[in-house]
């Protein structure tokens, strides 16, 4: 595989960090200076651009949170003026208000560099044909893929989302060779794709996927890359940083290389909120240093996994993260303990019984709260004996009770009753939350 941008990507680690503290002066300076609500945050901590030289004094800076987008909703965090911001996109707004992210032209160049790299770690160059299944419009999954795919002299079929049956179509009509989608919407095509008499391995050219925007598992990935015969890579993002291309993995597969000459990563204890040594499983925190419109400082991504500094074998030297496990804000308390909904998917795989379509259903039934995991059966399975779906459910319900250390009820639903998702997978349904 090869590498697009070897000076930044394989850059000297000593280098680097000069780099990134440059950078990181510059940027501070500018938020400073541009917006009132981050000065203040700054003034509050008693710390000015002054005090800020090195990569090292980051943690004397004020961190972002979502909430803060959201105070200074729709543009009160830019630091660009209006008339230098090409391009707006907007999260969906499900969990609260939308929060609203700006690019001026420098900003989306990056961004398009930095997906080029991503396509490229996956083994997309120009001869290929870049199935862009990503929606188009506020969120930045399909524009975010386009560019980059483009720059890359790729041929992109942006079809954004939805249609399944159209997508699977045009993948054969048109010759597409890496598809870019949730993992979950993968899984999905793989699904219809068998419901059409589709062999993806003979019928279509695809080869690689590029596959992000929401937390999957090891095992779900096993199951995209069989079912398809492609090779499915991890690509991870946000809007508020900058979209898809924050990290990708390499064709090693094992974490994802953060692009650091553009973000700088702490790990922090989403409690204490102190940066924790190196190794340790925490909540991903992002700083900016090279956007212009919106270089947010050490924002709170409520992602939780773990970063790995070791030489990879690819040549980058960037730093690599973990798959993301969970979300600290998706986490689920039951009866005191926590539960992320990618522990139940593990638990489910790893006995390789079910494919790996599920819902955690939350309630509290008097003052105790129930947990009951909804999970659907393979087609050959449910046509069993009822004997040997109740033997099933106890199984799943017994290893799901020893990975979490919590009783749950586990409910065998038919093949495909549990709603498919075009965009992210609904996993949890919590019914305590009025
Ligand atoms: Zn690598």
């Amino acid at each position: 595989m090869g590498i697009w941008n070897a000076e930044y990507e394989c850059m000297d680690r000593e280098k680097l960090m000069e780099l990134q503290g440059e950078r990181l002066r510059n940027t501070v300076q500018r938020v400073y200076s541009n917006v009132n609500y981050f000065r203040q945050k700054m003034k509050d901590k008693g710390v000015e651009p002054g005090d800020i030289n090195t990569v090292q004094d980051l943690r004397k800076l004020p961190f972002t949170y979502k909430q803060d987008l959201r105070d200074t909703y729709p543009y009160g965090m830019f630091s660009a003026p209006m008339d230098e911001v090409v391009r707006i996109h907007a999260s969906t707004g499900t969990t609260g208000k939308r929060t609203v992210v700006g690019y001026t032209a420098k900003d989306i160049d990056i961004w398009t560099e930095l997906i080029a790299r991503c396509l490229t770690a996956a083994g997309a160059d120009k001869s290929d044909f870049v199935h862009v299944a990503y929606g188009y419009g506020l969120f930045t999954g399909g524009l975010g893929v386009h560019y980059g795919a483009e720059k890359i002299g790729a041929t992109v079929i942006p079809i954004s989302g939805g249609n399944t049956k159209r997508q699977i179509e045009i993948m054969q009509d048109f010759g597409s060779t890496i598809l870019t989608c949730t993992p979950s919407y993968a899984l999905y095509l793989a699904e219809t794709m068998k419901e059409m008499n589709i062999d993806p391995k003979k019928d279509l050219k695809l080869k690689a996927g590029v596959f992000g925007a929401e937390p999957w598992t090891e095992e779900m990935r096993k199951e995209i890359e069989e079912q398809m015969g492609i090779m499915a890579i991890d690509i991870y993002g946000l809007s508020e940083i900058i979209g898809p291309g924050v990290s990708i993995e390499c064709e090693y597969q094992n974490g994802l290389h953060i692009q650091e000459d553009h973000f700088i990563v702490e790990i922090i204890d989403p409690e204490t909120e102190e940066p924790l040594p190196p190794g340790s499983e925490g909540e991903l925190v992002f700083t900016c240093i090279t956007k212009e419109a919106l270089p947010l400082i050490r924002y709170r991504t409520r992602d939780i996994c773990r970063l790995n500094s070791e030489k990879c074998e690819c040549g980058r030297t960037q730093i690599r993260m973990g798959k993301v496990t969970g979300r600290s804000d998706d986490m689920l308390i039951i009866r005191g303990v926590n539960v992320f909904p990618s522990q139940i998917e593990s638990a489910l795989l790893e006995l390789g019984l079910s494919s790996p379509h599920y819902q955690l259903v939350v309630e509290r039934v008097g003052t105790l709260d129930n947990l009951e995991v909804h999970v659907e059966m393979t087609p050959d399975m449910f046509s069993d004996a009822v004997r040997q779906v109740e033997k099933a459910e106890h199984k799943i319900r017994h290893n799901i009770e020893s990975i979490l250390g919590l009783t749950c009820r586990v409910r065998l639903l038919e093949p495909k009753s549990i709603q498919r998702s075009e965009g992210k997978a609904k996993r949890v349904i919590d019914k305590r939350v009025k």
